[in-house]
């Protein structure tokens, strides 16, 4: 298993066969100042000051309220189903 080297933070190949093929299609590649990540997120981090960290900040926000209630719902079915069963055996 070959570990192919890709970009850090947004996952796009920067070596092997997707980077020739899917890279070179949307004109990525490795950025040249950090071999991390790729030139499109090395573009995106220079840009990056006050715009962006609003953005990712409201991001997370929806994201973690999501993931909570869907938690809260499996939580929930668990212990219907343990009462349930509680019940039987009584
Ligand atoms: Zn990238």
């Amino acid at each position: 298993m070959v570990d192919k080297k890709k970009c850090e933070n947004c996952g796009a190949p920067l070596e092997g066969f997707l980077f020739n093929t899917v890279g070179k299609l949307f004109g990525i590649k490795q950025s040249e100042t950090n071999e991390k990540i790729c030139n499109k997120c090395e573009e995106d981090s220079k840009k990056e000051d006050s715009t962006t960290k609003v953005a990712d900040e409201s991001n997370e926000e929806t994201s973690e309220e999501d993931t909570e209630s869907e938690q809260q719902t499996l939580a929930n079915e668990k212990v219907e189903e343990k009462v349930d069963n509680d019940g039987k055996e009584d």
